[in-house]
């Protein structure tokens, strides 16, 4: 198998291409002008024999030498024309008899061939038989006064010398094509590795990239395909990058969220440890913000299941045709108790009854998080507007509120996990800052969009837009 895998590579198939496409048309016009040769050579001697032989033809019926085999003009002739041409003239009389043959073989005996007595109906025939390499030809004897047919002259040549010519030039041809194979083969031997080495060169970069052994970027210009390929290998290395310093930096912020409950925890557990007759009060004081923290622990590690399982596929949706106006309905109602404890009026404008395809879980997680931030953030005495309203392609739920409002700076961060724009106060209400990254995931795997606008210290509007037919 792995001897077979060279069968596999570009250089190899440039090179049978090269080969294919140097060769092919020499080799082809190798046999045309071969065959071409062959063909003028034999028509060449047709003519000359025929042209001859009707002048002779003319003779002996002028001469009646049909009936006078003796004349010695004509015999002469006869002679010349089959020693000429390496070849046998017979002449054939009305009684199919053959009165003369250069030979002196055959005189006196009859011949019936189909040629000869095709002749006699006036027909001129000539054949070339390449196997046998000869050419023969009958031509008809006509009275020029009667245009009666007297006899018919049957001439056969060898075509040797032809053939010989022809065999010359077919081993002169073969030298040459072997001389040209040989050098369309260094030829393409050539191109083959210099064509393919600019993509050797793309992977040793690679490889060097890999190891941090050469530079940390792609760059193999040769061709533009190569220049386009290192470019997307930088990107992609770029994206790498980015993605795992994220990583890192999620990992760290996990930690360290992690870790200060843990951390407040251990000093209330440690201040009661290190007292001695500690009073009732003091320890149930202590061990209730112990048990705010566990909360508060627990509410972290809840928020990033829930981020954990959105930044999965969108394949893990679990799909269903959801009354939206019913859906939100419920959210406010579970909300009503946290906005009346703050004296916040939580108001919801349904324009139209919705029905869409989304994940019920997952949506009302989104929206309760912004309704809940919304509420969070708010001033006492304030108000949060909810409203729906839809297209023919998407539903639309609009969150606003008379709140603390969020500054420019922040706006851009407020979907990362773990960012609060208002530290101080998140961490006092018990905010993760994991609650808007949850909220985008989710609405991006509903293939929707959110969009935030807010001005410090007058409120913020959220807008959410999500498909009603969902998209997979
Ligand atoms: P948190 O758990 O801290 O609320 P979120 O991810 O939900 O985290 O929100 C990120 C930050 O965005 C919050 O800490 C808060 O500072 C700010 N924020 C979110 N919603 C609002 C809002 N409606 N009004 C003002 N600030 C907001």
């Amino acid at each position: 198998m792995k001897k077979l895998k060279f069968l596999k590579s570009l250089k190899f198939r440039i090179f049978i291409l090269m080969m294919i496409l140097g060769l092919l048309p020499g080799a082809a016009l190798q046999m045309g002008l071969l065959k071409i040769y062959e063909n003028k050579a034999v028509s060449n001697r047709r003519i000359d024999i025929l042209s001859q032989a009707k002048i002779l033809g003319t003779q002996i019926v002028t001469y009646d030498y049909l009936n006078n085999t003796s004349l010695d003009v004509i015999n002469a002739q006869l002679e010349l024309l089959s020693n000429i041409y390496d070849g046998r003239v017979l002449l054939i009389n009305s009684g199919f008899q053959i009165v003369k043959d250069t030979y002196n073989l055959d005189t006196g005996k009859a011949i019936i061939s189909e040629e000869v007595v095709k002749s006699f109906k006036g027909e001129e025939i000539s054949k070339y038989d390449s196997d046998n390499r000869y050419i023969e030809m009958t031509i008809p004897l006509t009275d020029s006064n009667t245009e009666e047919i007297l006899g018919v002259l049957l001439v056969s040549v060898s075509t040797d010398s032809i053939v010989a010519n022809y065999e010359y030039l077919k081993d002169n041809t073969m030298v040459i094509g072997i001389a040209c194979v040989l050098f369309v083969a260094a030829l393409s031997l050539f191109f083959s590795r210099r064509l393919v080495r600019p993509l050797g060169k793309i992977t040793k970069s690679i490889d060097e990239v890999q190891t941090g052994s050469g530079e940390d970027a792609l760059s193999v210009s040769d061709y533009t395909e190569t220049e386009a390929m290192s470019h997307a290998f930088n990107d992609m290395i770029k994206r790498m990058q980015v993605i795992d310093q994220s990583r890192q930096e999620f990992v760290s912020n996990v930690s360290h969220e992690l870790k200060t409950p843990l951390t407040s925890m251990k000093v209330l557990a440690d201040s009661l440890l290190g007292q001695e007759e500690v009073p009732l009060e003091l320890y149930k004081e202590f061990m209730s913000d112990i048990a705010e923290e566990i909360e508060r622990e627990n509410k972290i590690i809840n928020d990033l299941l829930s981020l954990v399982k959105m930044d999965k596929s969108a394949g893990t949706l679990n799909i269903d045709m959801v009354n939206i106006n019913e859906l939100l309905e419920l959210i406010l109602k579970r909300l009503k108790p946290i906005a009346r404890k703050q004296n916040i009026e939580l108001v919801l404008e349904s324009f139209r009854p919705v029905t869409a395809e989304i994940d019920e879980v997952k949506l009302t997680l989104a929206l309760t998080n912004l309704v809940e931030n919304a509420i969070k953030y708010n001033k006492e005495e304030g108000w949060v507007h909810v409203s729906l309203n839809a297209d023919h392609k998407y539903f639309f739920v609009r969150v606003e509120d008379s709140g603390i409002g969020i500054d420019e700076e922040s706006l851009e961060h407020i979907y990362e996990r773990f960012y609060r724009a208002d530290k101080s106060h998140s961490r006092e209400i018990g905010g993760t800052g994991l609650g808007l990254a949850i909220t985008r995931n989710a609405i991006l795997m509903h293939r929707g969009a959110i969009k935030a606008h807010s001005k410090l210290g007058e409120g913020t509007v959220f807008t959410v837009r999500i498909p009603l037919n969902y998209i997979a």
